[in-house]
């Protein structure tokens, strides 16, 4: 029997929008039989010092790693930086103006919300943050605490998105920028959950191009709960535009019965894996 490596470079901890503290979250990837996982919060690596902390004397090994939000050609897209050196000051510099960005765009969002007749959201969306980090996943689980939708899902499609009263678009870092600040740091910037952007195919290679011309590397090609079909495409683009091929959960939380730590697809046998650059 061939055991394999357990990859999964993609998740994320109460430092971002994740339901488990950095440790507990270490500790359930051990249970699932991860061997590598990545820890990529969005816009901000403050869970990263307890993660490594946790997974010292244990068998796993944890990658420094963080989720950048980006806008790019009127689209929100995200872009993972692993084996980043969290002590670097272009991107710790990069990742506060985002999260100093996030403070005004909540009180937006609040603002739209109030004028929506639901008051108090600032406040009640922050109950479920840490004081790292706030994003709309914050303010979707008080939207469900006071019964505006029955789940996370439906107050999203309510609530959250373009064209819904709570919905302020994002003014993210540029994908230059991204990138930039990843590559800055030693990292590897990987485009992720490349299947989960309403853009056309034509875009998508578009945006590809200029992910490579910038300096990016990497294409999550296994995403959790996807496809098997989905997943072939992607490997397909992977191998036409030459990018390293990367596999990660972008594990939430355990109430999520749909994503668990560990729990994918292997990645097809022509995909070049991340790690083999490593
Ligand atoms: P933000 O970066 O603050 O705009 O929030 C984006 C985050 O919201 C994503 O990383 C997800 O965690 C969460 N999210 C976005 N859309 C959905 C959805 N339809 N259902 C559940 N969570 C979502
Ligand atoms: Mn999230
Ligand atoms: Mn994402
Ligand atoms: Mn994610």
């Amino acid at each position: 029997m061939i055991l394999m490596t357990c990859y999964d470079l993609h998740s994320h901890s109460t430092a971002s929008d994740g339901s488990l503290n950095p440790a507990a979250l270490i500790a359930r990837a051990i249970e699932q039989g991860v061997d590598v996982l990545a820890l990529t919060d969005h816009d901000g690596t403050e869970g990263i010092a307890e993660a490594q902390l946790a997974a010292k004397n244990t068998a796993l090994k944890l990658i420094s790693g963080v989720e950048i939000s980006v806008t790019w050609s009127g689209t929100t897209i995200h872009i993972v930086g692993l084996n980043i050196d969290i002590a670097n000051p272009t991107l710790q510099q990069g990742l506060q103006a985002m999260r100093d960005y996030r403070i005004g765009r909540a009180e937006e969002i609040a603002k739209r919300l109030d004028k929506a007749g639901i008051s108090g959201a600032l406040d009640g969306a922050k109950k479920y943050a840490s004081e790292i980090m706030l994003g709309r996943l914050h303010f979707a689980k008080f939207l469900v605490e006071h019964g505006y939708a029955k789940d996370i899902s439906n107050v999203f499609k309510r609530y959250l998105v373009r064209n819904k009263p709570g919905y302020v678009p994002g003014q993210w870092a540029s994908l230059s920028e991204a990138v930039s600040w990843i590559t800055a740091a030693g990292g590897q910037a990987v485009i992720a959950h490349p299947a989960r952007y309403k853009i056309t195919a034509t875009k998508l290679r578009r945006l590809i191009g200029e992910f490579k011309e910038v300096g990016g590397i990497g294409f999550e090609v296994v995403s959790g709960r996807q496809h098997p079909e989905e997943v072939k495409k992607l490997a397909r683009l992977a191998e036409k535009f030459e990018l390293l091929t990367s596999c990660g959960s972008d594990f939430h939380t355990p109430d999520n019965e749909w994503v668990e730590l560990g729990n994918l697809s292997t990645l097809p046998q022509h995909c070049v894996p991340i790690w083999s650059c490593w």
